[in-house]
């Protein structure tokens, strides 16, 4: 039995976007916690077979693909979105707010519908204000310092919305709405290349692809600063936020401030390699500064993330790299990680 007691060996739940990076791991905790699981998307998960009791492949910017998503289910991690990288949120705003707000609203209404109990949304710290993000040594960022609103255009701007909708559903309809702010999560099994990596990933990849003293390519300066969160500590924090009574906004991530250029030394660290680091200036670096305040989260859960970014590059470089070999991009002899 879990300490939240034994009802997940009766509860049905939806994962949304789980064939997706954070999805694919929501569902494998979910389906060991005892959960029965339906998984849906429009992709498989690319580098493992999903575990879920049911997988569907469904393009939920439709409301009818959203009303049989929602069929007979108890509880909906809502994960499903149009979202990449810092390049990719940068260059496509009418796509990703488009395509991201068809499905979640699609997604809210079939809910209500379908009678569902719970309802958690992914939300992003991209919905603060850019005007307090413009310096490396930023404060962290509070719950309520979302407003007033100049979230990041595009991307940020819809998920700010869902947030007000996701209260307004809670408000009127009584469905009981979860939203959680995650900041940069990365982990293993996530997307390494094709313009929709996020900043470790695309390190990671560089790195391993680079010789011993070769040099890679970083986007910016590298001062602009950052936290980032393991994979396995998100997972954790959808499912504690989930469990709560909370149903307003809630940071999740962790508030271990780094520059990208000592991301991009970690990573170097991590693989037992010298890098040099070769700035594009021209390239989007995103707000300056961003980290977490997890104040709130810590009153609420008594909970937060736990892993150290040094600790959890390990696995996540050691996977990049052995994908990487695997397609018979690098050489065995090159591969010197550390562990
Ligand atoms: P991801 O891109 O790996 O997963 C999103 C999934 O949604 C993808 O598998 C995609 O195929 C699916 N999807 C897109 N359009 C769809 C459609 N029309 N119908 C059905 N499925 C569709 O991203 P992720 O990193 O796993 O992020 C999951 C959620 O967390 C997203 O809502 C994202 O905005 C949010 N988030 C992630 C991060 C992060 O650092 N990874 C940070 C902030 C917020």
């Amino acid at each position: 039995m879990s300490e939240f007691g034994d009802a997940s060996m009766t509860k049905r739940v939806l994962v949304t976007g789980a064939g997706g990076f954070i999805g694919h791991h929501l569902v494998k905790d979910l389906v060991n916690k005892g959960y029965w699981v339906r998984g849906v998307d429009i992709k498989r998960p690319e580098y493992e077979p999903s575990p879920a009791h049911e997988f569907e492949l469904l393009d939920l910017r439709r409301f009818d693909n959203c009303l049989i998503a929602t069929r007979g289910i108890s509880e909906i991690y809502h994960l499903a979105a149009e979202m990449g990288g810092i390049g990719y949120i940068t260059a496509f705003h009418a796509e990703s707010a488009r395509n991201s707000s068809m499905i979640n609203i699609h997604m809210l209404e079939a809910a209500r519908l379908n009678e569902v109990d719970r309802f958690l949304f992914s939300s992003s710290a991209c919905v603060y204000p850019q005007y307090l993000q413009e310096s490396p040594k930023v404060a962290n960022l509070k719950e309520e310092d979302a407003y007033p609103a100049d979230p990041e255009e595009g991307y940020g701007t819809e998920k700010l919305f869902m947030e007000e909708l996701c209260r307004y559903f809670y408000e009127d309809y009584g469905i009981d709405t979860r939203v959680v702010r995650f900041h940069n999560v990365y982990g293993p099994l996530g997307t390494y290349e094709g313009g929709r990596e996020k900043a470790p990933a695309a390190i990671c990849r560089k790195v391993a692809l680079a010789p011993d003293g070769g040099e890679i390519e970083v986007w910016g300066d590298g001062e602009q600063t950052r936290s980032f969160m393991y994979i396995d500590d998100c997972v954790e924090g959808i499912y504690r936020i989930m469990r709560s009574d909370y149903p307003h906004p809630l940071n999740l991530g962790t508030d271990e401030l780094v520059t990208v250029n000592q991301l991009v030394d970690s990573v170097a660290e991590v693989a037992g390699k010298h890098i040099i680091r070769q700035h594009d200036l021209s390239k989007p670096q995103g707000v300056r500064g961003r980290n977490s305040d997890n104040t709130k989260l810590r009153q609420v859960l008594d909970w937060e993330p736990q892993m150290p970014l040094r600790e959890g590059l390990v696995p996540t470089y050691g996977w990049i790299e052995s994908e990487l070999k695997k397609a018979g991009r690098i050489p065995e002899f090159a591969s010197q990680s550390s562990t």
